[in-house]
């Protein structure tokens, strides 16, 4: 069997194909369990990262919290939870193809979901003032393939795009039978030197 050659590429490849299998496992993990990781840093503001039900959810939250290193927890999301659970009060301001992005309202007046009968999970999470982003996974493994794309996708395209040499740089007509202008566009090529070993217009 033919070993795969060790180049920066396919380094990157493999290393995308890990990063993308432990995304994935995280991915489908989110949607029977909330991990969260979180620090209250100065100010007593907690920064928390939540992975749940398809996405991650970065925040920024409170202005009273106790100084506190990152930990990380878990907790088994109830059936029929939805954001509204991470998210007690505040609005809602966008929510497409799994991105989102929240705020905390004044006075914990709004239920950004309405009046729903779930509680909170995280009770100290996401409370006022808060600011939260979330990114969906399918997007983290869409860049985490970016090694993929540049070799499946951009680099081929790219291939296609470059004029070969002795062709037509406008519409590609194999031009050695007539260098001074093409017969099929009529474009007439850039002045270059001529290969005297081929004859081929470089
Ligand atoms: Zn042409």
């Amino acid at each position: 069997m033919k070993r795969p050659r060790l180049t920066l590429g396919n380094l990157a490849c493999a290393l995308s194909l890990a990063a993308i299998a432990a995304i994935s496992w995280l991915w489908v993990r989110s949607y029977a369990t909330l991990d969260e990781i979180s620090r209250s840093s100065d100010g007593g503001v907690i920064e928390s990262m939540v992975s749940f039900r398809g996405g991650v959810h970065f925040a920024r939250a409170g202005n009273r919290a106790a100084e506190r290193k990152w930990s990380w927890d878990a907790y088994a999301i109830p059936p029929g939870a939805d954001w509204d659970v991470l998210y007690f009060s505040g609005t809602l301001e966008f929510r497409r193809l799994g991105f989102g992005w929240l705020r905390g309202a004044p006075f914990n007046t709004t239920r950004p979901f309405g009046n729903t009968k779930n509680w909170p999970l995280v009770t100290w999470l996401n409370i006022t003032p808060y600011n939260a982003v979330v990114v969906p996974y399918w997007f983290i493994a869409a860049l985490l393939a970016g090694p993929w794309w540049w070799r499946w996708v951009l680099s081929p395209v790219l291939a296609r795009l470059r004029p070969r040499p002795g062709t037509c740089r406008r519409c590609g007509y194999d031009l050695r039978a007539t260098p001074e202008r093409c017969p099929e566009c009529g474009t007439v090529p850039r002045r270059k030197p001529v290969d005297a070993a081929s004859g081929v217009v470089a």
